[in-house]
């Protein structure tokens, strides 16, 4: 059986124990290697390298760190269709989707090859007589992340490129679901001339999570993954005296005027609520139909999705892929049996779906529910599966006020010919990601990615300008030559005379 160790030091490290997870192809329900789950010992060994690297790395200057930056944006273009299909094979999210999960973590590597241009800094001359000041940002020092399965490539690469290409050295603990994508990341920031060091891979469950929170050289925490592991990570990171960002879960709403355009929005709907089996952050999971369109969006909506088309990530048919695990299976398909026993109306039943010849698989068909009210359980709380929930409501400040009054925050859109409600809706949704007549708002790298609420915890966002700031602390000096005017002693608060 093939085994995943740690990448460390720029080689790979097996670490000082045979503790293992297990990695499975969701297509098939084979098991396909064991993964080494990192002690606290192989941790802090990890850490000790990267502190070291940092000293190197942290001095040279930005353009020298923006050319391996460039260069590893090409080893990625070059290897895209080795490292789409290493997601496919532990993640199971078809192919097309896989790679277009990558193309977004390679948009924020382009952006960190612009890194000199957003590290420059900002100058005053004379903001006193011949007294000048000026504010830099410098790196923090060993940076980590911590991710989901979802996204084996796109949300390492939200935090890994931007940490280093500031000057940090990196540590990333990858989902012990899928961690190949990441090691071969790794590899190639390798080969594109990142020295040793600078970004190190232990794979691990909480044990390894725990060990990078209390080791005091880490400066900064990453996280993205459930809200319950967020908030447990900004709370521990604050009392450890880190700097934190923690995005956490979401139930993403989809509010549908009835002035839409119908096919627009149920076809936006389609993709945005079974494309990567829902297993998405930005996944739409609540439909909420306005005044008297609910009949002809639900009815519009189950013929698409009795006629989804489920299958292996590699089948070039499949238009929705297995989902993660046995276990997650089960869950979704629990949460679909609490909504039936809850009084929602099931239109599409997937829980039977079974595929010829993937028997193992863990693969279920599209379920739809109508007739959801904000007091089930199947809307308040993420499933994180191929289950839609329509939510009707008579107007436009009902769905307003549902999607503010929820927990989560994350992403949300409307459909609407409307400018009036599409502008008001916008300004007021106390939502993080907002699109109007887009049904998966993610921002493109050169903004930042970040939800509202308890879908992120901390206050800056994940990369561009934002990632920018997060890994990068602020000095502010002020400079006078002593040819410039000189004085007395002062024993008050300097201020402009
Ligand atoms: P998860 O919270 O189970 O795991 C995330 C990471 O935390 C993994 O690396 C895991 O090893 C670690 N972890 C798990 N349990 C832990 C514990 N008890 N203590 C310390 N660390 C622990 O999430 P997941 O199932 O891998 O991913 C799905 C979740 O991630 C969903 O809730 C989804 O909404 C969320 N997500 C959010 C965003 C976002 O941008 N807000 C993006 C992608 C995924």
């Amino acid at each position: 059986m093939k085994i995943i160790q740690h990448f460390v030091g720029g080689r790979s490290f097996p670490g000082n124990s045979n503790k293992k997870g297990k990695i499975f192809n969701p297509a098939t329900g084979e098991q396909t290697a064991e993964v080494k789950l990192a002690t606290k010992k192989d941790v802090n060994e990890a850490i000790i390298i990267a502190k070291k690297a940092f000293v190197e790395w942290s001095n040279k200057p930005p353009l020298q760190r923006a050319r391996v930056m460039f260069k590893f944006k090409e080893l990625i273009e070059k290897n895209a269709d080795e490292l789409t299909k290493i997601i496919v094979s532990e993640h199971g999210k078809v192919y097309e989707d896989a790679r277009g999960s990558l193309t977004r973590g390679l948009e924020v590597v382009e952006f960190a090859c612009g890194i000199p241009q957003m590290l420059k800094g900002e100058f005053t001359e004379n903001v006193g007589s011949n007294v000048d000041s000026w504010s830099i940002r410098q790196p923090l020092g060993i940076c980590a992340g911590i991710t989901p399965f979802n996204f084996p490539a796109m949300v390492p690469m939200w935090m890994f490129p931007m940490a280093i290409a500031c000057g940090n050295t990196f540590v990333l603990k990858p989902s012990e679901k899928d961690p190949s994508c990441s090691m071969r990341l790794a590899e190639l920031f390798k080969e594109a001339g990142l020295p040793d060091g600078v970004l190190n891979i232990v794979n691990g469950d909480k044990e390894a999570v725990d060990a990078l929170i209390e080791n005091k050289d880490v400066a900064a925490i990453s996280f993205v993954g459930s809200t319950p592991i967020a908030k447990y990570i900004y709370e521990n990171c604050a009392k450890n005296e880190k700097r934190v960002q923690a995005l956490g879960g979401a139930k993403n709403h989809c509010v549908v005027m009835p002035d839409c355009d119908l096919e627009q929005a149920v076809n936006g709907l389609m993709g945005a609520a079974y494309g990567s089996a829902g297993e998405r952050c930005m996944a739409q999971s609540v439909a909420v139909a306005v005044g008297n369109i609910g009949d002809k969006l639900v009815d519009a909506l189950s013929k698409k999705v009795e006629a989804l088309k489920v299958g292996p990530g590699l089948d070039k048919q499949s238009e929705m892929g297995p989902l993660v695990t046995k276990e997650h299976l089960a869950k979704v398909k629990n949460y679909v049996d609490i909504g039936v026993k809850e009084g929602a109306k099931l239109l599409v039943d997937g829980r039977s779906f079974k595929l010829q010849g993937y028997e193992n698989g863990y693969y279920m068909g599209g379920c739809l529910f109508d007739n959801v009210t904000k007091e089930m359980r199947i809307y308040k709380e993420e499933i994180f599966g191929p289950v839609l929930s329509v939510i009707r409501v008579k107007d436009f400040d009902e769905a307003l006020n549902l999607v503010n009054e929820h927990e989560f925050g994350n992403g949300v859109s409307i459909f609407t010919r409307d400018g009036d409600s599409g502008r008001t809706f916008y300004n007021k949704a106390k939502i993080g990601m907002v699109g109007i007549n887009i049904p998966i708002p993610v921002p493109m790298a050169f903004h930042s990615f970040g939800g509202w609420k308890r879908s992120l915890f901390g206050d800056q966002h994940m990369h561009g300008p934002e990632g920018v700031r997060f890994y990068t602390k602020l000095k502010t000096v002020t400079s006078r030559w002593p040819s410039g005017l000189r004085s007395d002693p002062e024993f008050v608060m300097p201020t402009m005379k």
